[in-house]
């Protein structure tokens, strides 16, 4: 550790817990707030991890509540193979030419070679469709709307990070195929809304909602709409989740078509190529939440998905407490348990046989949202010692005694005002690091400060391209700078058009920011490096 990690260590984190600071050494910081959070597990092929219960969890609660939103609108679960032909997965052009670099391949069945390889999927448009055609035979067949919790491989190049970009990755596949367009693009922003919803409502996380542009949309579909997320330790944007319309080049491709429900009785009418949507959202998100909330001392997890939301923890005990005595504050604390319980929190006590400072630490890194502490005192003034891990300190911020008439409501309200809390915070760091730039001067230093930026853009690929490459770090600017800072020499991409667009761009007068670009701005885009 850096003196600024140790210093750190031996003032906020006494015992166990994490030696780098998260703004000394972010990746570092990273990687130990997962493994000594018991999140997460290395696993011996590179780029792929093993989620421990305590990131399961959460991710139980994203499906809870994902599964729910999509019910309402009439999507079904279902599971189709992971397996997939080449020549199936190969029929629509631009989408294989977007994959294929990262398709993993299945050669041989024990010694014998196959004699055609076999694709694992990297989404499932290509092992889907080919049913749709076949069970899509009339208007009445419509929409059709399927999803699968399923997990998928993409042998990605760049750099893997836990849960943010991994080599096989759990998610949900919604594929749908409606009649209209009309009735694809509302479906389209509709689970998009509920893509937000997941960061901002359950993970605490803020996104900006918006269109990606031709150069970043997905493979093979016509549009791609994105929440997009932001870390402020490195200053870099993150895909959040994405919902494409795939306009009809899918169902064209695999002759996914209806007769013409406006077609008079033996009149003849050519047949109507059905639209789809495809839209995922990965454990990606888990990433993401660990990364804005956590700290110096683990895990901070918002209370509505953490599996654990309140522990109680025995304080005040010495060698001169008697047995009796303690056997009363335990039994008065199984019964603080069950008020809890009663009232919907999720609750343990914890009676190991450890000081209670080595417990408030372990509770701490596994980012339980909120430690009671209760002894002698406690019991004899008929209150609980809060402690909220969300804004824990020396300075005793963050600390509150709560009358145990109250806890049955005033726990439930606490959490929920970490919860929003927790929010506002990652909200007002995020809305102070998203600049308007008009002057392109301004727009590698505004990056290099951790900033993404909004700018004029023309929305063409070729500037896109042009601005990557302009504002990749020299290598100079890079020396003596720490792994994770050096990863965003790349340059910046296109995030998002964002659907709230601030005043400025007049379409065919303002020009687009890069100077080297002889278009007009068509909107402000968003950009920035970017995971
Ligand atoms: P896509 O089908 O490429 O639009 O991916 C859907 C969502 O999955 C993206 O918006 C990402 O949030 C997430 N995702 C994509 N690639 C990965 C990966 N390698 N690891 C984890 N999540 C991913």
């Amino acid at each position: 550790p850096t003196s600024k990690a140790a210093k750190k260590k031996t003032e906020d984190t006494p015992l166990i817990g994490i030696d780098v600071a998260k703004e000394d050494d972010f990746s570092g910081w990273y990687q130990q707030v997962l493994t000594k959070g018991d999140m997460l597990d290395y696993y011996d092929v590179s780029g792929c991890y093993i989620l421990k219960p305590a990131s399961y969890f959460i991710w139980e609660q994203v499906q809870e509540w994902f599964n729910i939103q999509i019910k309402k609108m009439g999507v079904k679960n279902c599971a189709f193979p992971l397996f997939v032909s080449e020549d199936v997965l190969n029929r629509e052009k631009a989408h294989i030419e977007g994959f294929a670099a990262e398709v993993a391949w299945v050669t041989h069945a024990g010694k014998t070679k196959l004699d055609k390889k076999i694709a694992i999927r990297p989404t499932s448009e290509t092992v889907m469709y080919p049913y749709y055609a076949k069970w899509i035979r009339s208007h009445r067949d419509l929409p059709l709307k399927l999803n699968q919790w399923n997990s998928v491989v993409r042998w990605e190049f760049k750099n893997p990070q836990p849960f943010l970009r991994t080599r096989e990755f759990l998610w949900q596949e919604g594929h749908t195929a409606h009649l209209t367009e009309t009735e694809a693009d509302k479906e389209v922003l509709g689970i998009l809304e509920h893509y937000a919803a997941v960061y901002e409502q359950l993970l605490a996380v803020p996104v900006i909602r918006g269109r990606k542009t031709e150069k970043e949309k997905f493979a093979g579909g016509l549009y791609t709409t994105t929440v997009e997320g932001y870390i402020p330790s490195t200053g870099r944007g993150i895909q959040g989740a994405t919902s494409h319309c795939l306009g009809q080049n899918f169902s064209k491709m695999f002759g996914i078509t209806v007769e013409d429900p406006s077609a008079q009785p033996g009149e003849k009418k050519d047949p109507l190529f059905v639209w789809q949507n495809s839209w995922g959202l990965s454990t990606r998100v888990i990433g993401v939440m660990v990364m804005i909330h956590g700290d110096n001392r683990g895990l901070v997890l918002p209370p509505r998905v953490a599996e654990l939301q309140t522990i109680i923890v025995p304080v005040g005990i010495t060698k001169s407490t008697t047995s009796d005595e303690r056997e009363g504050l335990y039994k008065e604390i199984e019964g603080l348990v069950e008020i809890l319980r009663a009232a919907g929190v999720r609750a343990e006590a914890d009676f190991r046989e450890k000081p209670p400072g080595w417990k408030f630490n372990d509770w701490e890194q596994r980012g339980v949202p909120l430690r009671l502490e209760f002894g002698t005192k406690e019991s004899r003034g008929h209150f609980v010692t809060a402690s909220r891990r969300d804004i824990v300190g020396k300075d005793g911020k963050g600390k509150s005694e709560m009358p145990i008439t109250e806890l049955k409501t005033g726990v439930p309200a606490l959490l929920e005002t970490m919860q929003k809390e927790l929010y506002d915070r990652a909200d007002e760091k995020f809305k102070s690091h998203v600049k308007k730039i008009t002057s392109w001067n301004d727009f590698v230093p505004a990056l290099n400060d951790k900033n993404v930026c909004l700018i004029a853009h023309c929305l063409t690929e070729q500037c896109e391209d042009e601005i990557k490459e302009m504002s990749a770090r020299t290598a100079e600017e890079q020396s003596g700078e720490a792994q994770d800072a050096k990863a965003p020499s790349m340059g910046a991409k296109s995030l998002c058009i964002p659907f709230d667009q601030p005043d400025g761009v007049e379409e065919g007068v303002t020009k687009c920011t890069n100077p080297n670009c002889m278009n007009r701005a068509e909107k402000w885009c968003l950009f920035g490096r970017s995971y």
